[in-house]
């Protein structure tokens, strides 16, 4: 096996195409070196076009290989993409989240990979290159063609970063996850909510849920009923049933059963809403009207 470190995206690229098929773009590896590997690697973590966390105007854009770590901590996120920030800062331990990239998390496909929720929540769209040197740009949802199967053919494409609209002014996110244990554990279920308030009235929510599907899912039923009441508990309250409604969920083995799931599904969009309104709010934790 081969293993190439590119020192810029052209020459990812250049080795991709070399590689006719056989060669595989690399992150952090946390998730490709627990795979079978292809007969070449082509690291991309270096790739100056795919590094840094930058504000454009209204927008924000991070590049695919951001770590987690480098995601949790960055202010613009924290401010401007408070989900987003919060998930990353939940991934497995702190070694896999210094090499795990935002990237890898997207084209792994796994169903309630964490950053992927937080960036579906915030409507994030990922643009791809290929080998041909065409570039599209996709809803980060929109990239998933199965359970753990990616739209992005990593033997011939590069994801080069995500765009994103930062919260403006009445907006607040949060994302809550619940898992057997609070680190190395992959959660039995996650909401990543999205509020817009105006003078104590949700204006807009973005509600996303996982594992529901092959893609974190967005549940626009819910976000409609929810839409022009009140911030309060008995939303809240409301918001939960509905949830528990709207979602198809999977027992497993491992985890945990679908009913305890749907509970957990309830449970954990009351948490997130509430406290994605109380930051809309511009309140603490803790702190009320
Ligand atoms: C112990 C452990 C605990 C974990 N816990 C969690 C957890 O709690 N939550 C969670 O969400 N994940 C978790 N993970 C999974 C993993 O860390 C993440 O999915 C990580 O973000 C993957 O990123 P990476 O850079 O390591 O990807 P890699 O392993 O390098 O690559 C993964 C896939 O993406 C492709 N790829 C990577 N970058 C690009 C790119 N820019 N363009 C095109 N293709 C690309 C690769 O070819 C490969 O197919 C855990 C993993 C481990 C080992």
């Amino acid at each position: 096996m081969s293993y190439r470190i590119a020192r810029d995206l052209e020459e990812a690229l250049q080795l991709l195409r070399e590689g006719r098929g056989s060669a595989r773009i690399i992150a952090g590896g946390t998730d490709l070196f627990l795979q079978d590997l292809p007969e070449a690697l082509v690291d991309l973590s270096g790739t100056p076009e795919t590094l840094g966390i930058c504000a454009e105007e209204e927008m924000l854009i991070i590049g695919a290989c951001v770590t987690h770590a480098e995601a949790a901590a960055s202010p613009l996120l924290q401010e401007g993409a408070t989900v987003l920030a919060e998930a990353c800062g939940q991934v497995g331990s702190p070694q896999v989240r210094h090499a795990g990239t935002l990237g890898g998390n997207v084209v792994n496909a796994a169903p309630a990979a964490d950053a992927a929720v937080g960036l579906v929540a915030m409507g994030a769209r990922a643009v791809i290159v290929d080998t041909a040197d065409a570039r599209r740009q996709e809803a980060v949802e929109n990239l998933y063609a199965d359970y753990n199967r990616s739209r992005v053919d990593s033997s011939r494409e590069i994801l080069l970063h995500f765009a994103m609209r930062k919260h403006g002014p009445g907006e607040g996110s949060a994302f809550k996850r619940f898992a057997s244990r609070k680190s190395l554990s992959l959660p039995m279920f996650s909401v990543a909510a999205v509020v817009r308030l105006e003078q104590g009235l949700l204006q807009e929510v973005r509600l996303v849920a996982a594992p529901v599907k092959p893609a974190p899912t967005r549940l626009p039923q819910v976000e409609q009923r929810l839409q022009g009441l009140p911030a309060s508990g008995d939303t809240w309250r409301l918001a939960g049933e509905l949830v528990r409604e709207a979602v198809t969920v999977r027992g497993s083995t491992l985890r945990c059963t679908a009913e305890y799931r749907r509970h957990l599904a309830g449970v954990l969009a009351e948490r997130a809403l509430q406290e994605a309104a109380r930051r809309a709010a511009g309140l603490k934790a803790g702190e009320s009207k």
